[in-house]
């Protein structure tokens, strides 16, 4: 499948987002960050570092640990993205558009961290923290 542009907003439109997504796949983080964050799961689609907003003075980037700050609208409070520093990789909230195209949800990350009120439906490769992090130390990054 082609890589495509897609076009979101925030709840009251003060910020916009044009980005390609690397893969047409929504994936799901539970840690315990981003629930707190986001009152349940993270479900967003990785989009490399070249993302475009507009309004971008309207965006609060919250340094949430250090190699990781999250955005979210200053006006509506809408959360916009993860965006992991050292890769300069955005991974921008799947809520934010209303046409993602055919999008698959691929991956569910720290389910260790799941409470157990909620799951998702359907099979999917399940990564503990643990594994997402030796991942990511073999790709070279460090924490
Ligand atoms: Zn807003
Ligand atoms: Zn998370």
């Amino acid at each position: 499948m082609s890589k495509h542009t897609i076009s979101g907003h925030c709840l009251c439109g003060a910020v916009t987002v044009e980005a390609t997504p690397s893969k047409p796949h929504v994936e799901a983080c539970h840690c315990d960050m981003c629930r707190r964050w986001g009152g349940i799961a993270f479900l967003g689609l990785q989009c490399g570092p070249n993302v475009s907003f507009t309004g971008e003075e309207h965006i609060v980037r919250y340094k949430s640990s250090d190699w990781a700050e999250r955005g979210f609208c200053g006006k509506c409070g809408s959360n916009l993205f993860y965006h992991f520093v050292p890769a300069g990789n955005y991974g921008l909230l799947a809520g934010l558009f209303d046409d993602m195209g055919d999008v698959t949800f691929s991956e569910e990350i720290f389910v260790d961290e799941k409470p157990d009120y909620y799951s998702f439906a359907g099979d999917r490769p399940r990564k503990t923290g643990e594994q997402v992090i030796a991942e990511a130390k073999e790709a070279g990054f460090e924490f």
